[in-house]
């Protein structure tokens, strides 16, 4: 099965862009996802196919118009009803490798990418459309946030990877942050790669692997040890952190 994208946006010729070449490119010449892209502009039907107007109230800025969104929303699930639509926002539910594993099983994804200050509001209430987030920062438009996902996707679908378990022990899979790599030369700059990994003791290795995700883990994101060991971290670096947070 075909994993479809259709990608709603003012700037149709940045698609594939990175999504053409390395994984992605190739999945998608061997029909493993494909990718249709619609020019929001030509869903405006006034004769300058005006796409933004004011914001309602004042301020700064433009904001992307409803009837027109509503229009290319509309084309979009006429060609492919049972994928979701996600909006490029900031003020949408943060992605998670969860929610890419969901989306990479599903039919395909609709994706509307927004520009100035964002949609006109109405747009949510009157379309099913789901407001995603790819972190807390402000890009200037949704193209690379689509691009993001779509690759997270692509990557997740049957027969992309090389090996077939590499999806799996990634960072996020099993809620830890990832261990450490290394590779040739044994030596460099004075700097040996750690005994444990040229030991050929599989346990062994695994052992350390697991106790160096879980550092890593708890000291760069409490938030996600948190989640993983169901409790607070109690640890004396965790408390320190409890204590520079008061200050
Ligand atoms: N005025 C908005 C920001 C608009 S940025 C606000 O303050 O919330 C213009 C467009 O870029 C947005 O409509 C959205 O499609 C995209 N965008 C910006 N930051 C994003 C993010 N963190 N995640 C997903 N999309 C983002």
């Amino acid at each position: 099965m075909t994993f479809a994208a259709t990608i709603l946006t003012l700037y149709p010729e940045m698609f594939p862009g990175p999504l053409g070449h390395s994984i992605a490119g190739r999945a998608k010449d061997e029909g493993k996802w494909s990718l249709e892209t619609l020019q929001i502009r030509d869903f405006a039907t006034d004769k300058h196919h005006t796409v933004d107007d004011t914001p309602a109230g004042g301020g700064a800025g433009m904001v992307m118009k409803a009837d027109v969104l509503g229009a290319a929303v509309d084309e979009a699930l006429m060609r492919q009803p049972d994928a979701p639509v996600l909006a490029m926002s900031p003020r949408g539910k943060p992605l998670t490798q969860a929610r890419v594993r969901q989306l990479s099983t599903g039919p395909g994804v609709t994706i509307l990418c927004g520009r100035f200050e964002g949609f006109d509001e109405r747009i949510f209430e009157a379309r099913p459309v789901e407001e995603v987030s790819i972190g807390d920062y402000i890009l200037s438009g949704g193209e690379i946030g689509a691009l993001a996902l779509l690759d997270a996707c692509i990557r997740l679908l049957p027969g992309v990877m090389g090996a077939a378990s590499s999806g799996d022990e990634e960072s996020f899979e099993q809620r830890l942050l990832e261990y450490p790599h290394y590779t040739r030369p044994k030596e460099w700059e004075g700097r040996t790669i750690p005994e444990v990994l040229r030991s050929g003791d599989h346990a062994k290795i695994e052992a350390w692997r697991k106790a160096m995700a879980e550092n890593i883990t708890r000291s760069r994101r409490p938030d996600l040890w948190e989640r993983y060991t169901g409790a607070p971290d109690q640890s004396p670096s965790g408390a320190q952190r409890e204590k520079l947070k008061d200050e």
